[in-house]
């Protein structure tokens, strides 16, 4: 039996009952854009991320490109970033007008170090991009205090961290509910996904969701009339009816992923060449990846897709050392735990719908491996 690392299918054969009247009503009032689920999705995902406004666009890449646009990056500004993440993340800095300014991450949660953050600030400095990376929010009690004290904003890439949350002071925050803006991607292989390529953003600056709306739209809130120059950014009428037929199931496909996550984590404890991922005790992690650290990791992978288990890493090759970013000159071993990251972690099958029987597959593919016998499950 083989276990893919991602089965949308399984997904949609037990929703398909929600979602196609839903796309079916978009279709027979031919509301394509901007129909009326666009500003519904809007306000529900806000609720969920306890945030003022959400203003849906295209992508997760917009998502993170508009309002770093709204920053008026000037050539030489400078957006702090973590190198360990998709590309999207410092792709849009550049693309905004600024510039990347990598820092190292925790090698514990392969999040951003706050402490590297603040010995980066410069005067040039306008933002600080944290990622929620794999679904575990990265320390924004630091960043908010540093954005705060050095009078730079925080934008939140959620896009693998929608639902996700983090106790601060004993209370429950929501990934996008301290940043100043922050990112959602509805690509359909993300925790929510959309039936094709989808975003949107969320904020408690009414001045700023104002902005975002035009900036989505051409740059104008009246149609013709044209304050700055925006782009067409949007939200599809029909994937927002799709996200909104899923999204009453999030939290409980967060919660399935939780469990499968403990039971790996469980099974795995023995194999001292994985080390299994850590959740800041802070942190519900969402579990969009579920990333070990493994010896022989190229190896491993070789391993299990003989065996016909998916698997993947994420990322392979840091950002500052990607050719396209050769030019901030990053040199091999400038932030190590990032590197290092890029050369052990390895994610297994995470989605909600796999079967005991599919992660036991996994696991023992896995134990086979580095030959640890043994009962896989106390
Ligand atoms: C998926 C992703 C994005 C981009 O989202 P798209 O919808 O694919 O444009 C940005 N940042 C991170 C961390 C992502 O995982």
């Amino acid at each position: 039996m083989n276990v893919p690392m991602l089965d949308l299918v399984a997904q949609h054969n037990a929703i398909k009952g929600d979602v196609l009247p839903a796309m079916m009503q978009v279709i027979e009032t031919q509301q394509f854009i901007m129909g009326a689920w666009v500003p519904q999705l809007e306000t529900e995902v806000a609720k969920l991320s306890h945030a003022r406004h959400g203003i849906g666009c295209a992508s997760g890449t917009d998502a993170l490109l508009l309002p770093l646009k709204a920053l008026n990056l000037k050539p030489g500004d400078e957006v702090i970033t973590t190198p360990f993440t998709f590309f999207a993340t410092a792709g849009t800095i550049h693309n905004a007008g600024g510039t990347p300014v990598f820092v190292d991450i925790q090698p514990d949660t392969f999040n951003i170090d706050p402490a590297a953050v603040k010995r980066a600030i410069t005067p040039r400095t306008r933002a600080i991009m944290p990622v929620h990376l794999y679904g575990q929010m990265a320390d924004m009690l630091e960043l908010m205090q540093i954005g705060r004290s050095k009078g730079v904003k925080v934008i939140e890439d959620a896009a693998q961290a929608i639902g996700a949350r983090r106790k601060i002071d004993g209370e429950w925050r929501m990934a996008g509910e301290l940043g100043w803006v922050t990112g959602y991607s509805f690509f359909p292989s993300k925790n929510l996904g959309a039936w094709g390529d989808a975003g949107m953003m969320v904020t408690s600056d009414d001045a700023v969701a104002e902005r975002l709306k035009k900036l989505r739209l051409h740059g104008g809130a009246k149609q013709y009339h044209h304050d700055e120059v925006g782009t067409n950014s949007r939200l599809d009428s029909l994937q927002a009816a799709v996200l909104l037929a899923k999204l009453p199931h999030l939290a409980a496909w967060s919660a399935q992923r939780r469990e499968h996550a403990a039971y790996y984590t469980k099974a795995l404890a023995d194999v001292r060449q994985v080390k299994p991922p850590v959740v800041d005790l802070a942190n519900e992690h969402i579990f969009h990846q579920y990333t070990l650290r493994a010896e022989r990791r190229d190896e491993l992978a070789a391993h299990l897709k003989k065996e016909g288990i998916g698997h993947a890493v994420y990322y392979p090759v840091p950002l500052h050392r990607q050719p396209c970013f050769a030019h901030l000159g990053y040199k091999d071993g400038s932030l190590p735990q990032a590197e290092q990251a890029a050369r052990e972690a390895i994610s297994l099958p995470i989605y909600p719908e796999l079967t005991r029987t599919q992660l036991d597959r996994v696991i023992d593919a896995i134990r086979g491996f580095y030959r640890c016998s043994g009962s896989r499950s106390a």
